[in-house]
């Protein structure tokens, strides 16, 4: 067991970022400091955002933790993630739902496969090359889409690739300053509902997303 990973999950549950047993298991499944660049390991525990390369980051843990939560995941839940970025989420998430599968895209090669390698060990982890704005079509449904990255607004691909009784879990507004979003499918359309936590995450840049 790793003491630092321990004490950040600690600070997380003691701050109610992480609320439920199977997230904070996940959490402390998985080191942080293996999806953190070399020159960053030291900070591997902080609970702040940290560069990753290509002008990209890691999210703090608190936001991980916070999207991973309301995603209201299922053991078997088939989820997207749109911006694998360093590959964290993607390995939290995949913990998270062991009887499901965790599909993950990120637009910009060099993380693609940075992250792929890291993700080998994660047999439920699927990693893809490509614009995530527009969902990922040939896996289609999903029970829950995440995005790790902000959006203008909710791109209709994600909702249309959304399975009954989906969520959708994303930072939304503007490019460099949003709120998380939480939608869902009900019997009767999309239901939409603020969180109430403004953040700034990198953009989610592409066709149906913001333009570069
Ligand atoms: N989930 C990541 C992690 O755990 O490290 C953090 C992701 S970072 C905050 C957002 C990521 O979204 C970046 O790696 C960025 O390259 C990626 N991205 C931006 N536009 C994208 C798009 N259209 N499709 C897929 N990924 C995209």
């Amino acid at each position: 067991m790793n003491e630092k990973n321990e004490d950040l999950v600690n600070y997380l549950v003691e701050r109610e970022f992480i609320r439920s047993s199977k997230v904070e298991k996940a959490f402390l499944d998985v080191d942080r400091a293996n999806f953190v660049p070399e020159e960053l390991k030291n900070y591997s525990y902080t609970d702040r955002p940290l560069g990753i390369g290509e002008g990209q980051t890691i999210s703090a843990p608190h936001m991980v933790a916070m999207q991973t939560e309301f995603l209201l995941l299922e053991k078997d839940s088939k989820v997207l993630e749109v911006g694998t970025g360093s590959g964290y989420q993607a390995a939290i998430l995949s913990r998270v739902v062991e009887e499901g599968e965790v599909h993950t895209i990120e637009l910009i090669k060099e993380l693609h496969e940075k992250s792929s390698e890291k993700l080998c060990e994660y047999p439920n982890v699927f990693t893809y090359l490509g614009d995530g704005s527009r969902g990922l079509p040939s896996k289609a449904p999903f029970n829950r889409i995440v995005s790790t990255g902000g959006v203008p607004e909710v791109p209709a691909s994600w909702v249309s690739q959304l399975s009954k009784e989906g969520v959708i879990v994303a930072p939304v507004g503007e490019k460099y300053h949003q709120r998380l979003k939480r939608y869902r499918r009900t019997g009767f359309g999309i239901d939409e509902e603020d969180l109430n936590v403004p953040c700034i995450f990198v953009p989610i840049i592409g066709k149906d997303a913001f333009s570069d």
